[in-house]
């Protein structure tokens, strides 16, 4: 989560919401690749940062399947990341904060463990959740 953070940090940078992510590979360590949404940066409203590390974890295993992989994410994930997420098989999710007004990770939706999908990832939360929810807050504020 703090390499997560650390993308997040790179975002704000650009002038983008900060939000990072990191996809880990099936030792829980390595990390394949990393990411922060560029929307902004890029005027890509797909540009979020789950897309974008799920995107070059792909093409670093040169597949789309990222069975075992863990993808951490400072803020909970929202539809169309989850959407994402259940599409790449990770088999565990990872975030810090709860998006009340637009997380499908357990928060407005939980599309990720809904029982009619074939694919469900183990979903945790709340990692370092005050450290992404502040950076956040004082993006905001300095808005
Ligand atoms: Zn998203």
């Amino acid at each position: 989560m703090r390499l997560a953070l650390a993308e997040a940090g790179r975002a704000a940078e650009g002038g983008d919401v900060p939000v990072g992510a990191v996809v880990l590979a099936p030792d829980r360590r390595t990390v394949l690749s990393a990411g922060y949404n560029e929307r902004e940066a890029t005027g890509d409203p797909t540009a979020h940062a789950e897309v974008l590390a799920v995107r070059r974890a792909a093409a670093v295993l040169g597949e789309w399947r990222l069975t075992g992989c863990t993808l951490v994410v400072t803020l909970e994930p929202c539809t169309m990341c989850a959407g994402a997420l259940v599409q790449s098989r990770v088999d565990r999710v990872v975030y810090g904060a709860r998006d009340d007004k637009a997380g499908a990770a357990g928060s407005l939706w939980d599309l990720v463990r809904d029982r009619r999908l074939n694919h469900r990832p183990e979903v945790v939360e709340g990692v370092l959740a005050d450290d992404c929810a502040h950076l956040l807050t004082d993006f905001f504020r300095d808005r």
